[in-house]
């Protein structure tokens, strides 16, 4: 079956590449072993809503550049990675990734990465973390983790305390894909996050219809009036732009600025170099 083809693979192209903190790099694959591609990172810039749209950060996206099938998007192989036990090893690879990558940005920027349910269940999540900060030496304040609402239905107390660890540590949670889970509102007065991200699906109702306008101007009051910043994914236009910015969202990402792109092609850090 294709999904267990695609694992299989998967497994190979990770056998490749570091995996967790205490596995040494690999060997140059030998010339023997299957070669299924690698495994790349894209960055999305995240924009200041307002005031220059100035960018503040960046999201982690993950691709496989197959060498068969070409570039496959995390839809396409990301459930085959859950279901095959292979998300908690992506996952670290692109945290180790991501913050490389972001040492490299200014100060005051943030890199943020997806977080699986099942990497956030691992008992040693956050040492796990800790131990990618110090070696990239990031600062903790600078790296966000997007968990989803689903992360945080299942044992309440044993993820209450996860999440209280790495916020001691001055990691930033934000909660990914607002809305489109159920007892949304519950979850923020439960754990503390410090981000919201308002779903595409709310924002591309903005202007179409008045429901969607609502449910979006009401996430982000509540979020303001409890002091959680919020990005509103998936802005595709300048009216959709405005809105959330008249709004009072904090933050918006989406392909009106730019879509995800290799790390090679993210200029917004870049600092300026001499043309002579
Ligand atoms: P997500 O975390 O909700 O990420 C946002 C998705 O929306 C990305 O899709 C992004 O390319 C897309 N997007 C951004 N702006 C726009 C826009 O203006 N219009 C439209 N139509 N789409 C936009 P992508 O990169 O295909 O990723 C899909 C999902 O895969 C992500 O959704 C996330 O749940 C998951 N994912 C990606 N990378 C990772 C990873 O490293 N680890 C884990 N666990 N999941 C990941
Ligand atoms: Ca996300
Ligand atoms: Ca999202
Ligand atoms: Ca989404």
């Amino acid at each position: 079956n294709a999904r267990d083809i695609l694992k299989n693979e998967l497994r190979e192209v990770l056998s490749k590449i570091r995996v967790s903190p205490d596995d040494d790099e690999r060997d140059e694959p030998a010339a023997d072993r299957p070669d299924f591609g690698a495994l790349e990172v894209y960055y999305q810039p995240v924009h200041q809503a307002g005031k220059g749209y100035s960018v503040t950060g960046a999201e982690a996206l993950v691709r496989w550049r197959h060498s068969q099938r070409g570039l496959l998007m995390p839809a396409s192989f990301i459930p085959a990675a859950e279901e095959g036990g292979l998300i908690d090893a992506l996952g670290f690879w692109v945290l180790r990734e991501a913050c490389t990558a972001a040492c490299n940005w200014p100060e005051n920027t943030f890199i943020a990465v997806n977080v699986s349910p099942s990497q956030l269940r691992r008992p040693n999540f956050v040492e796990e973390v800790r131990a990618v900060l110090q070696e990239t030496r990031l600062s903790p304040s600078r790296l966000e983790l997007e968990l989803t609402e689903s992360s945080l239905i299942e044992d309440y107390a044993d993820i209450y305390s996860i999440l209280k660890s790495l916020r001691s540590e001055g990691i930033q949670i934000s909660l990914d894909d607002f809305g489109t889970g159920y007892s949304c509102l519950s979850h923020l007065t439960r754990f503390d996050v410090d981000r919201i991200k308002i779903d595409r699906s709310f924002v591309s109702l903005l202007g179409t219809k008045a429901n969607g306008t609502a449910i979006v101007s009401a996430i982000i009051s509540l979020s303001n009036s409890l002091g959680i910043a919020t990005t509103a994914e998936g802005v595709e236009t300048e009216y959709q732009r405005d809105f959330l910015a008249a709004m009072g969202c904090t933050d918006l990402q989406g392909y009106f600025f730019s879509k995800p792109v290799p790390l090679d092609e993210l200029d917004c850090f870049r600092i300026p170099q001499r043309m002579d």
